[in-house]
C-alpha cells in the first residue's frame, strides 16, 4: 500500500475534511499538525485501504460539488442570471457581475470561461481542481427554467445524478416563487421530523450527518433548520444566503406593533459557545444588526428592528456577561441568547398547542437567556390572554342581547333588525382587534374591512366556542323566561275576539 498515493489523494480535500476522516477512522493525535504535516501523518497512519480511501475522497468531493450547486441557488432566486445568447456553439450569460461563455455545450468539446473576477474559476477550475465555479450551475438552472434546455435531451456537462437533482430543486423553487408551479402547501410534519431528529447534532457541527442527509455543511444546515423552526412558529423569515452578516430576520407581522428580530446562528462542535473564539463578539453583532440590517431599511421599518438573537447549542458564562455591553451600544436593540434545546422545546410545544401570538411571544426576546421555564410562562400567559379575549367577547354579546331581548322578545323570537345585528357583530369583532384580527379601511373605497389571521385558528376556535356557548345560554334563558305571547297568537286571539 503506497503512502505517496494516499498523500496525493489527501491533498485534494480540505483540512477540515481530512480531520474528519482521521476522527471517523479513530486516528489519535492528529489535531496538532498543520495541513502539509497532517497529510503526511494521515497517509502514513490511517488504517484504511487505498480503494476505500479513494471512494471516501471521491464521495467528499462529490458532496462539495453538490453543495456548490446549492450555493448558486441565490443567483437564480434573485433573478440575476441573464441568458444573453443561445445557440449550439456558444451560450453567453451573465450571473450578477460575472460574464460566462459556454462553448459547444452538451458535447465532448465543451469548455467554458467565467470572466476575470471569479477567483474560483481562476484558481480552481483553470487548474483542473474543480470542474466548475458556482456561476456555472446557475446558468444551467436558468436555462432549464427558461425551457431553453431539456436535460433529458441534452446532457449538461458535469451535471448529472445528484448534481442534476440539486439543479432541478433550484428550478422548482424558482417556479414556486414565480407562481408557475402551485406549491402543495407547507410540509409541517417533515420539517418537524428533521428538526427533532437532527437539530441538536447539527448544532454541534456534525458535518458527516449534514453531508449525508442534507448535502451541505453543518453551518448551512443549522441555519436552514433554525429558519424552519421559526417558520413553524409562524414567523415570516428572511434567509440570508450569503456567508457574511446576519443569518435570518424574523418578522413579527401579526403583532399590533410589528417587530423584527435579527438572528445569528452559531453552531459549535464543543456544544457551548464561548467568546474566546471571537473576541470581537459584541462589535460583530452590533455591526450585523445595525449596519447590515437596521441602517439598510427605510423610515418606520427601522424602528421595527428591536431584538437580536444568537442561537447556539448552549452558551458559556462569558457570553451571558457581555449582554449589557451589547445593549449599551446597540441603540435600543436588545440582545438575547437562545439555546437550541429551548428553541426545540418551544417549537414542539407550539405545534401541539398553537396558541401563541406574535404579540405574546415578543416577551421572550426581552430575556437575556431564554429558558424552557420562560417558554412555560409564555404558554401560561397566552392561555390567560385567550381566556380574557373570550370573556370580553362573550360579555359584549350578552350585554347587547340582554338589551334587545328586554323589549323585542315574545314567546317564540328575539327580534333583531339588520342595523342592530351589524352593530353587535362589529362590537364583538372589535374586542378581538388587534390580537386575532386587524380592522382597517380600504384606501380606495373607504369601506371598512377586517383581516382575520388564519395562523391563529386555535385561538379562534376557543373564542368562537365561547361565543356559541354564550349565545346558546342566552337563548335558553329567554326560552325559560318568556311568558309573553307570540305576535301570531296575539293576532289570532284578536281576530277570534276571545
Ligand atoms: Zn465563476
Amino acid at each position: 500500500m503506497s503512502s505517496s498515493e494516499k498523500q496525493d489523494l489527501l491533498k485534494t480535500i480540505t483540512m477540515k475534511e481530512l480531520k474528519e476522516i482521521c476522527k471517523v477512522n479513530g486516528l489519535k493525535g492528529y489535531s496538532k499538525y498543520k495541513h502539509n504535516e497532517l497529510i503526511k501523518f494521515a497517509a502514513k497512519n490511517l488504517k484504511i485501504s487505498l480503494p476505500k480511501l479513494k471512494a471516501t475522497v471521491e464521495e467528499l468531493s462529490e458532496q462539495r460539488l453538490v453543495s456548490k450547486i446549492k450555493d448558486s441557488e441565490d443567483y437564480v432566486l434573485r433573478k440575476v442570471v441573464n441568458i444573453e445568447s443561445y445557440d449550439d456553439e456558444l451560450i453567453t450569460a451573465t450571473v450578477g457581475s460575472h460574464k460566462l461563455k459556454l462553448y459547444n455545450f452538451g458535447t465532448e468539446d465543451f469548455s467554458y470561461i467565467c470572466d476575470g473576477k471569479c477567483p474560483e474559476y481562476i484558481y480552481r477550475v483553470k487548474h483542473g481542481r474543480s470542474p466548475f465555479c458556482k456561476h456555472y450551475p446557475a446558468v444551467i438552472a436558468e436555462l432549464i427554467y427558461e425551457e431553453k434546455l431539456d436535460p433529458t435531451l441534452t446532457q449538461p456537462n458535469f451535471i448529472s445524478g445528484q448534481r442534476l437533482e440539486a439543479v432541478h430543486e433550484i428550478v422548482e423553487k424558482r417556479r414556486k416563487e414565480d407562481g408557475i408551479v402551485k406549491s402543495s402547501g407547507r410540509n409541517i410534519e417533515d420539517s418537524l421530523k428533521n428538526i427533532r431528529e437532527d437539530i441538536l447534532e447539527i448544532s454541534c457541527k456534525n458535518d458527516a450527518l449534514a453531508r449525508e442527509k442534507y448535502h451541505e455543511t453543518a453551518e448551512k444546515v443549522f441555519k436552514t433548520l433554525v429558519d424552519e423552526c421559526f417558520q413553524l412558529l409562524e414567523y415570516e423569515t428572511v434567509f440570508n444566503r450569503r456567508n457574511e452578516g446576519w443569518d435570518l430576520l424574523l418578522i413579527g407581522t401579526n403583532a399590533p406593533k410589528p417587530y423584527m428580530v435579527v438572528v445569528n446562528c452559531k453552531p459549535v462542535d464543543s456544544g457551548s459557545y464561548g467568546t474566546h473564539r471571537n473576541p470581537k463578539f459584541v462589535s460583530n453583532l452590533k455591526n450585523q444588526c445595525i449596519d447590515m440590517c437596521k441602517e439598510q431599511l427605510m423610515g418606520v421599518y427601522r424602528d421595527y428592528v428591536k431584538y437580536m438573537v444568537v442561537v447556539a447549542p448552549d452558551f458559556n458564562q462569558d457570553v451571558i456577561q457581555l449582554i449589557p455591553e451589547f445593549n449599551e451600544i446597540s441603540g435600543g436593540v436588545k440582545l438575547s441568547l437562545l439555546p437550541i434545546s429551548t428553541l426545540l422545546y418551544l417549537v414542539e410545544n407550539y405545534r401541539e398547542n398553537p396558541i401563541l401570538t406574535h404579540y405574546n411571544s415578543e416577551c421572550l426576546f426581552k430575556k437575556d437567556i431564554i429558558t424552557t421555564e420562560d417558554v412555560d410562562e409564555l404558554f401560561k400567559k397566552s392561555e390567560e390572554h385567550v381566556e380574557e379575549l373570550t370573556s370580553k367577547a362573550r360579555k359584549v354579546l350578552r350585554d347587547r342581547m340582554t338589551e334587545i331581548s328586554k323589549h323585542n322578545t315574545d314567546s317564540c323570537y328575539i327580534k333583531i333588525d339588520e342595523v342592530f345585528l351589524q352593530r353587535t357583530l362589529e362590537e364583538v369583532i372589535s374586542t378581538l382587534n388587534p390580537y386575532l384580527l386587524k380592522q382597517g379601511m380600504s384606501e380606495f373605497t373607504g369601506v371598512k374591512n377586517v383581516n382575520i389571521n388564519h395562523d391563529y385558528y386555535l385561538l379562534w376556535e376557543r373564542v368562537l366556542k365561547g361565543l356559541t356557548e354564550e349565545f346558546t345560554e342566552i337563548l335558553k334563558e329567554q326560552s325559560l323566561l318568556q311568558i309573553q305571547r307570540s305576535a301570531l297568537k296575539e293576532d289570532v286571539i284578536r281576530y277570534l275576539g276571545i
